[in-house]
């Protein structure tokens, strides 16, 4: 049994701690403010928000991540009615999925069977250590070039498949779940709608019990965390905590941003604007009527080259990519924006301005008076505890970078490993508990 500090305690910090503790480790995780990190608990009115992600994707990851763990599944996934929802594109509005009586339909199903070889092999892809020495990753790397050929780009591969202009704006779209642009994005990234084939989930008490889900995990195999205890230096694998205490493990894993640990190790840190993933203006709002709205609309960037050019200018772009969540009487707007820090009030020009392009798209002009009560969470939040600017995924690395055969900086210093956002990339949650997974194989194989 060896001692582990955990720096952080976001879900990839409490998830990569259970799986220590159930392998006999004394594990402690550090938390400057509460756990959770982006997913938390915030009261509007009298009415519960969980904050951060809102959609489960890849299902199979997280039931590796229980498999591993040893306990039968507590998560009540629910699959959220219209899938990834409606995407109003310039172009018209796209359901994804695409349903069967819909005029593209029969494109959909071309670009999913495209993607189809390499569905099998996506839970190993974002399961297993990145080894061309282990079979399996190799299989998965090879399905994965077998589709997207000679096009590193989310951008390129569209292109390539000459897809309507509405069905390739919608699924441009989601190079964004990379916190970048089609053009800077992986070609992975133009996959998720077809490697998804709509199964989009929820688990049915709300995404908060994810968290409760991986702190009993943690607890129950004597994980301890410290809430409100901030990592204010580190000198190999001894911590420096705010107050002067000092802790020495055996062994450091940072659950932090890779910047924010840079730091804490003084080393040079730089993160230019444009090198940025994005940001968030969220709208957090309790409606006093109802609305005619599905549970997911998207509302894509009405041109992605502009939106590239203000993102790497750190400016604000004329449309942006804006995703609405409807769960009455909650309603979440999330504005993507550059990593600036900036902290934008809801009578922001530019707020309104896109909120108001938002409800014209959805042809919900009661959007905004509906609302009763709301609150906001922007840049100047995220940069709280995350990258600097707020960006939501940490530094963009280049296209070539970002994908799951980039090596991974996994085991930062001899006693230091490394999980979470900006480590694994896409930082959502199957990268996140992926990672996780990755982290304990290779941390059990030292151990071993
Ligand atoms: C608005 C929004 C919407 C999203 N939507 C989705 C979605 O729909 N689906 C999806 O899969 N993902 C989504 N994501 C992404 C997902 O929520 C995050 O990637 C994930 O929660 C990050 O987890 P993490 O543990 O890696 O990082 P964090 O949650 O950032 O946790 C890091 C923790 O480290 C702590 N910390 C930092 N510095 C120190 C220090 N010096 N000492 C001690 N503690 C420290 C922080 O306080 C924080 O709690 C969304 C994110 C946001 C913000």
């Amino acid at each position: 049994m060896r001692s582990v500090g955990i720096i952080g305690g976001g879900l990839a910090g409490v998830a990569l701690a259970a799986l220590l503790g159930g392998r006999g480790h004394a594990v402690t995780v550090y938390e400057r403010d509460r756990a959770g990190g982006k997913l938390r608990r915030e009261q509007v009115g009298a009415v519960t928000f969980d904050t951060g992600p809102s959609l489960f994707t890849f299902p199979e990851v997280w039931r590796a991540y229980v498999e591993r763990v040893g306990e039968p599944d507590p998560l009540d996934l629910r699959p959220l009615p219209g899938g990834l929802g409606v995407h109003h594109t310039p172009f018209g509005p796209v359901p994804l999925p695409v349903p069967p009586d819909h005029p593209l339909h029969p494109h959909w199903r071309s670009y999913v069977r495209t993607a189809a070889p390499l569905r099998p092999h996506l839970t190993t892809l974002l399961t297993t250590p990145p080894r061309v020495t282990d079979p399996a990753f190799l299989r998965a790397a090879r399905a994965l070039f077998g589709v997207t050929g000679r096009h590193p780009t989310a951008h390129a591969w569209l292109r390539a498949q000459r897809l309507p202009p509405a069905l390739e704006h919608a699924l441009a779209t989601h190079a964004l779940n990379a916190g970048v642009t089609p053009w800077d994005a992986p070609a992975l990234y133009a996959l998720i709608p077809a490697l998804l084939d709509g199964q989009v989930y929820r688990p049915a008490a709300g995404m908060g019990a994810l968290l409760d889900t991986l702190l009993a995990l943690a607890g129950r195999r004597g994980v301890v965390i410290r809430t409100g205890c901030a990592v204010t230096g580190l000198r190999a694998t001894t911590l420096e905590l705010d107050g002067g205490e000092t802790v020495r493990h055996d062994v450091l894993v940072s659950a932090i941003d890779p910047t924010r640990l840079a730091a804490l190790r003084r080393h040079s840190t730089r993160s230019p604007v444009g090198r940025r993933t994005v940001s968030g203006f969220v709208l957090y709002g309790v409606l006093d009527r109802p609305l005619p709205l599905p549970y997911t609309s998207i509302v894509p960037p009405d041109d992605f080259r502009a939106l590239r050019r203000a993102l790497r200018a750190g400016a604000l772009p004329d449309s942006t990519l804006t995703m609405v969540h409807h769960d009455p009487p909650r309603v979440t707007v999330l504005i993507s924006m550059p990593a600036t820090g900036a902290a934008p009030s809801p009578d922001h020009p530019w707020v309104q301005a896109e909120l108001r392009r938002v409800a014209r798209r959805l042809d919900v002009p009661d959007l905004l008076p509906a609302l009763r009560d709301a609150r906001t969470l922007t840049p100047a939040h995220y940069v709280l505890g995350g990258h600097p600017g707020g960006a939501i995924y940490g530094a963009a690395a280049p296209a070539w970078r970002a994908g799951p055969l980039h090596p991974q900086p996994y085991h930062v210093a001899p006693g230091l490993w490394q999980v979470g956002t900006g480590v694994h990339p896409g930082g959502g949650i199957p990268a996140i508990l992926g990672g996780a997974l990755i982290v304990n194989t290779l941390m059990a194989e030292r151990d071993r």
